[in-house]
């Protein structure tokens, strides 16, 4: 099955090269404002695939994605120096439009998996731009985060982090929520199983997993400027997902006519993934604490999307 990807930048070809070493999908189509950029990627990748599966790569426009599965959306613009976030995430909308606009030409039945910061606003953009049903337009959202809560989570018990079940909700950013009431580790309570393996999840630990899982990105773009390698594979398994029909369940961003007292604002819960989407949402009960952190979550995606004007 085809797979478009618009945006050959770091985290567009990252998740190419994993789709392309994980054999998702037979054909991946890149598409770049810098052509050269797309054709240079295509074939680097495409140079990997004798070693990995048998997945064809290559550069092209928006009319070779007809009949896509999934399009991912990677396109953007960098912050310049002095630039606000609203007016980076204004310059971000304008490209939205016109990339969003040459997808729906050419794949109006894709899927269209949003990848570009800030994710959960842009899947907002990208569902306004689309005309799509909510379920068809998902953001990358919380994935890394609710992976790396895991992987905290099952380094400081002693357990695998697939079987530990927890999940970060809201935006991913500052403002996201790390849901520790109705995480469990198999089918216990997480906090009995800390509290039986002598590790208990006091409000200490608590706050540095959550500080962690914060502030993980900032760290890796301290140290080498940008993410992607974490997100690329991320994305290539949200696409087998769709294209396997799977019904897993991921912490991806959609659209929701109300949340938290807010309407029309796009952020991450549990949802069941397949062909058509984002097809169901798996609200967790929430602490009265954990509720609130959500709805001033919604609050700070609400008034970024609300300053949107389309
Ligand atoms: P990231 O780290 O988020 O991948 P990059 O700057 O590496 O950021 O990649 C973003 C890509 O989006 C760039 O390759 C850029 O050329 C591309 N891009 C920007 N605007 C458009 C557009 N209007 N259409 C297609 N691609 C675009």
């Amino acid at each position: 099955m085809k797979v478009g990807i618009v945006g050959a930048g770091q985290v567009g070809s990252s998740a190419a090269y994993a789709m392309a070493l994980m054999g998702v999908g037979t054909e991946i189509v890149l598409i770049d404002r810098d052509a050269d950029l797309a054709e240079a990627q295509a074939q680097d990748i495409a140079h990997a695939i004798p070693f990995a599966e048998p997945v064809i790569v290559r550069a092209a426009g928006y009319d070779s994605l007809t009949e896509a599965a999934v399009v991912i959306i990677a396109a953007g613009v960098s912050q310049k120096p002095g630039e606000s976030r609203l007016d980076l995430l204004d310059r971000n909308v304008a490209v939205f439009r016109e990339v969003v606009g040459s997808v729906m030409t050419h794949a109006p039945d894709a899927i269209l998996l949003v990848a570009s910061n800030p994710v959960d606003v842009m899947t907002f953009a990208t569902w306004k731009l689309s005309g799509l049903a909510a379920e068809r337009v998902v953001g990358s959202g919380t994935i890394l985060d609710t992976a790396r809560f895991r992987s905290l989570l099952g380094a400081h018990l002693g357990i695998a982090p697939q079987s530990v079940h927890a999940y970060v909700l809201g935006e991913h950013g500052d403002s996201e929520v790390s849901i520790w009431s109705s995480a469990t580790a198999g089918n216990v309570p997480i906090t009995s199983f800390a509290d039986q393996v002598g590790r208990p999840l006091g409000p200490e630990i608590r706050e540095e997993i959550g500080q962690n899982v914060r502030d993980a990105a900032y760290t890796i773009i301290a140290g080498k400027g940008a993410t992607y390698y974490g997100i690329g594979a991320g994305l290539a398994r949200i696409v087998r997902a769709i294209l396997d029909d799977e019904k897993a369940v991921f912490s991806v961003s959609v659209t929701m006519p109300e949340i938290c007292g807010f309407s029309e604002v796009a952020l991450s819960l549990p949802r069941i993934v397949g062909k058509d989407g984002a097809i169901a949402d798996l609200m967790p009960a929430l602490d009265e604490g954990e509720r609130e952190a959500l709805t001033a979550s919604a609050k700070v995606i609400s008034d970024l999307s609300t300053s949107l004007t389309f």
